[in-house]
């Protein structure tokens, strides 16, 4: 391999310059790393992981040469957005090189309702363009300012504006999706509507993303409310009301329960000590209706600001679905977290986890609108709305944060672990046999982010994998 990477260091400078080809140094460090650390697990894992190479192309043309100069020396591949997924999904596990994709961030049109971009555009700039001609993101992650579209569509799953629109496998909700094969002479796939699913969240193993298009929603002004109690489960029957309220316009609720909210050092000063708190995004033209509903339930209104547009912070997003976890992080390093599902019976569900592990778990629950999912709830009534939520637990050992996760799951609430940078076991894949077949395809040698896709067969950098493979290969064959 050494052979083979310095020849391939030399070949990618000549193309790149020195500019754009990272050799060595802290930024080797910084772009072969993302969130990780948020997992205890994973930050002992994963560590010690880093890429040979960063390579930063600057047009689809460089990035197919990248691709086919990796492909010759049979070196690992690992596509790199803006490095914000929190499961170590864009490490690599084997070195090789990273292609960051930052510098193919064209937006190319937003036109009836689409948006369509190179894979490296900003999720944040698309949101301000998109609103500057009346559309807005269907659903983006709290991360909405710096991540890219590729990457939300290759790491991520949902976040703000979920709660009306499903995640990225809902609804139609991505129109289509163009992947550069890894192959001698890379070429370009286009998936459309349903059969883009075998290429989303999937970590960069099916296919370096470069283009994509992804429907709009109609431009809706916001407000940004947050109404506390001191009394959880009256704050949570409104809450649960309002979500399911689908005449209210909301692009967010969420609600956390003390002291989560002592951990937002810039709004704390909102907060009274003892009181749990919903955070929403609604419609400012039903603020009026919605604040009367929560008077009357006898809810404070402790904060209310219009969202500024084009987009200006302070955003109550910066709080809420993944970056709650990274304020408590910034409190109390032992924090840690857990993502969730919850059922029909969630209230039970809340009293079971509280009575099993007492001080050890902070609930933070988000709604989400379930019956558009294509992949995971294909049979949901259209209005379903679920609670999901990423609770705070306190961490005490890996063996310990197994039994809270192995007791939701006996309870009936769904996991999708943040604590494994292995697709399979992060989240419920009921098509990884389409994801897998795809990778067949577009990925014949195993180059894409190795490693990630467990039960993919074929692994050059794993001897033991390999040998595997090939008994299964030589038994079926026989
Ligand atoms: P990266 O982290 O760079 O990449 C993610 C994965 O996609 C990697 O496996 C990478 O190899 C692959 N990839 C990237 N680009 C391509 C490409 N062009 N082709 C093929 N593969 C590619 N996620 C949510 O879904 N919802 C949330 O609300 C949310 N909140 C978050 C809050 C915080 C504070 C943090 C740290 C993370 C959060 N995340 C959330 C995770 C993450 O921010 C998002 O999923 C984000 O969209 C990832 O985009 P990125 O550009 O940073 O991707």
């Amino acid at each position: 391999m050494t052979i083979a990477l310095d020849a391939l260091r030399a070949e990618l400078r000549a193309l790149l310059g020195p500019e754009y080809l990272i050799e060595s140094g802290d930024s080797l460090e910084t772009l072969s790393k993302d969130f990780y650390w948020y997992s205890p697990v994973l930050k002992r894992q994963l560590e010690e992981k880093r890429a040979d190479l960063v390579a930063r192309p600057g047009t689809i043309e460089e990035a197919r040469q990248i691709v086919a100069a990796c492909f010759r020396a049979g070196v690992p591949i690992v596509p790199r957005g803006a490095g914000t997924g929190n499961y170590g999904q864009c490490i690599p596990l084997y070195g090789g090189v990273v292609i960051d994709l930052a510098r193919l961030d064209r937006i190319h049109s937003v036109e009836g309702g689409v948006v369509r971009a190179e894979a490296g555009a900003r999720l944040g700039q698309i949101e301000a363009r998109a609103r500057a001609v009346g559309w807005e993101l269907r659903c983006m992650p709290s991360t909405w300012m710096k991540s890219s579209i590729g990457g939300f569509f290759c790491g991520g799953s949902g976040g703000i504006g979920s709660i009306r629109w499903g995640g990225i496998n809902a609804l139609d909700n991505v129109k289509s999706v163009t992947v550069m094969t890894c192959d001698a002479e890379p070429k370009l796939v286009r998936l459309e509507e349903r059969d883009t699913l075998k290429a989303l969240h999937t970590y960069g193993t099916t296919g370096f993303m470069v283009e994509v298009e992804m429907r709009l929603a109609p431009k809706i002004d916001y407000d940004q409310i947050i109404v506390s109690s001191a009394d959880w489960e009256r704050l949570l029957d409104w809450c649960d009301l309002a979500a399911r309220n689908h005449l209210w316009r909301k692009r967010l609720l969420t609600q956390f329960q003390w002291p989560t909210p002592s951990f937002f050092k810039p709004f704390v000063k909102h907060f009274s000590p003892g009181e749990h708190v919903g955070f929403l995004l609604v419609d400012r033209a039903q603020t009026p209706e919605i604040l009367e509903s929560a008077a009357v339930a006898g809810l404070a209104c402790v904060y209310r600001q219009p969202l500024a547009d084009p987009p200006k912070s302070p955003f109550i997003t910066d709080f809420t679905w993944n970056h709650t976890t990274l304020w408590a992080m910034k409190t109390d390093p032992t924090i840690t977290y857990l993502q969730c599902s919850f059922a029909a019976n969630f209230r039970d569900q809340f009293l079971e986890l509280h009575r099993r592990f007492p001080g050890e778990i902070l609930l933070h629950l988000e709604w989400f609108a379930a019956a558009p999912d294509r992949v995971t709830r294909p049979n949901a009534s259209p209005d379903a709305t679920i609670v999901v939520g990423l609770p705070l637990v306190y961490f005490k050992s890996e063996e310990r944060l197994r039994e809270i996760i192995d007791a939701c799951r006996e309870i009936g609430v769904g996991i999708a672990n943040p604590h494994t940078c292995f697709l399979e076991e992060g989240g419920r894949h009921p098509n990884i046999a389409d994801k897998r077949a795809f990778k067949g395809e577009v990925d014949p040698r195993g180059l894409l982010n190795p490693g990630k896709m467990k039960t993919y067969p074929h692994n050059p950098f794993d001897p033991v994998a390999e040998a595997k493979a090939t008994a299964a290969l030589a038994a079926g064959s026989k």
